[in-house]
């Protein structure tokens, strides 16, 4: 049978999971090609460093929330039906402050404070949560059933799903798009590339998307159980922190957070914002230490991530370069995990209708 040759570039949560997607179509013939591959960490490669979980911030009525609305199903079929994927089902508690209100968190957050956000009837259990119950300097809250993904777990699962459908992984990097067209050795002619790429799309030639920017988050991984996870509007040492908690699958240990500082690119772990997030955490998730203070936090590891931020959103369309179809796929700041299917699976149809006429002349 006739096959398209398709370079994926990147091996990414968004590289993977489109190469999987992609390699359930038995006419083409994949290869991911990546700087960083599962098993790495690296400040260039955001998906290690994910807590991650399901927790949409996208706003109702945008392409953003349907990319979102179309993640929760499989990753709810993971948690269901495929253990070694790493992924596990976990209360999301969403503890908001009246005082946040105009925060770049809150502004962040907006849809997922609302008492009655769009993905209510998607994600199950979801309610408020009564006045009475929440903890002092809370003034509302809601909580939901989400999942919580380890991704030292989740990753390697990806890869490995696609192996068994025949892709091939090879270390590569590129300065120009187009050197992926000629990387099969001309032996094979490439179809077509998918450019996952996250915060590199920035710097490779022939994209250079000056809307991505990196959003700065950094993270202490402890060895602790929080029980559940619970994210807040905001926090009073300045705009750009966050404070989350959440527990991975699997012995992944439980992730706290963090940090959102756009344009920051710094790598090295800043101890005195660690410190800041220790307190939060214990503060917010008594559970985690026994009501006693982070000196009985016992850390895993301290880690700096940097979020695939595209101004104006994602980037899932195709265009030609240099004659050859690319496909988009990157761009996805923070929310790279909780949309990875939807825009997974729109980037497969972008695929089909730039190869549909290819293919039908083969
Ligand atoms: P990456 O994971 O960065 O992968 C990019 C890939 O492209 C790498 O393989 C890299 O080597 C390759 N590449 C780049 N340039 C080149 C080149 N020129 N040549 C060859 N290869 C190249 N998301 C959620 O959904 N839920 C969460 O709870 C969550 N929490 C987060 C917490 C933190 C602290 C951080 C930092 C992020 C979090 N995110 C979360 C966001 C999520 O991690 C990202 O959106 C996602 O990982 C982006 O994936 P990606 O595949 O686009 O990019």
């Amino acid at each position: 049978m006739a096959e398209a040759s398709l370079v994926v570039i990147g091996a990414g949560v968004a590289g993977l999971t489109t190469a999987l997607l992609l390699s359930r179509h038995p006419r083409y013939r994949i290869y991911v090609v990546a700087k960083h591959m599962p098993g790495d960490y690296d400040i260039e490669y955001a998906s290690p460093w994910a807590g991650a979980n399901y927790m949409p911030v996208s706003n109702r009525g945008t392409r953003a929330a349907e990319w979102d609305k179309n993640t929760w199903a499989p990753l709810d079929n993971l948690a269901r039906h495929h253990p070694e994927a790493g992924v596990h089902f976990q209360e999301c508690q969403i503890h908001n402050r009246s005082k946040d209100v105009g925060s770049a968190t809150a502004e962040w957050f907006s849809e997922l404070l609302s008492p009655s956000p769009w993905f209510k009837d998607v994600v199950p259990d979801f309610r408020n949560l009564d006045k009475q119950s929440l903890p002092e300097g809370i003034d509302s809250a809601t909580s939901f059933t989400s999942v919580c993904i380890n991704t030292a777990l989740y990753l390697p699962w990806l890869a490995s799903q696609c192996l068994k459908n025949g892709v091939v992984f090879k270390r590569g990097t590129f300065k120009h798009i187009s050197e992926a067209a000629r990387f099969t050795n001309r032996s094979q002619k490439v179809d077509l590339i998918v450019n996952c790429t996250g915060l590199g799309a920035a710097k490779l030639g022939g994209v250079e998307d000056a809307a991505v920017v990196p959003a700065r988050g950094q993270i202490v991984v402890v060895r602790n159980d929080a029980g559940k996870m619970i994210d807040i509007s905001g926090t009073d040492d300045g705009d750009d922190e966050a404070c989350y908690v959440m527990t991975r699958a699997a012995g992944g240990g439980t992730v706290l957070g963090g940090s959102y500082q756009k344009g920051n690119w710094e790598s090295q772990v800043d101890p005195n914002l660690a410190i800041r997030i220790m307190k939060r955490a214990v503060a917010v998730c008594p559970a985690l230490t026994d009501g006693q203070g982070i000196e009985k936090l016992d850390v895993v590891r301290h880690g700096v991530g940097l979020r695939p931020v595209r101004e104006g959103g994602a980037r899932v369309e195709k265009e030609r370069i240099d004659g050859v179809w690319v496909v988009h796929n990157y761009g996805h700041g923070g929310a790279g995990y909780q949309s990875s299917y939807g825009c997974a699976e729109e980037a497969v149809k972008l695929v089909q209708e730039a190869l549909g006429g290819y293919l039908a002349k083969l």
